[in-house]
């Protein structure tokens, strides 16, 4: 991957793409061999290539760890944040049900 495109798209389609470009060179390896090379680059061997792709995807898979990482905490907190929620929601319930009986034993003049 060319520096200058190391952040274009989201890491989804970055890694995606990164798996297609191993798989793209694995093909020509399995074609051609590892020795062999483009002709436009007869300096550098397909397994050369295969290794840059894999540093690549490898690179990418790393990025998208960390990735599924943080979105995995944020859901956490998120939950958390519900169930806070869910419990002051409850509380209000309960108390609101307490005033509720409550008020039925007051005499009917007071309401
Ligand atoms: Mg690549």
């Amino acid at each position: 991957m060319k520096a200058k495109y190391a952040d274009i798209g989201s890491i989804n389609v970055r890694c995606i793409e990164e798996c297609a470009e191993l798989i793209h060179i694995l093909c020509k390896v399995e074609r051609f061999g590892l020795e062999n090379f483009h002709p436009d680059k007869p300096e550098v061997k397909n397994w050369q290539l295969v290794l840059q792709e894999i540093e690549d995807v490898e690179r990418l898979f790393g990025t998208l760890k960390r990735c599924m990482d943080k979105g995995t905490r944020r859901g956490g907190k998120q939950i958390a944040d519900k169930k806070v929620l869910f419990g002051q929601v409850a509380a209000l319930t309960a108390e609101n049900e307490r005033l509720r009986r409550l008020a039925t034993l007051l005499p009917p003049t007071i309401l």
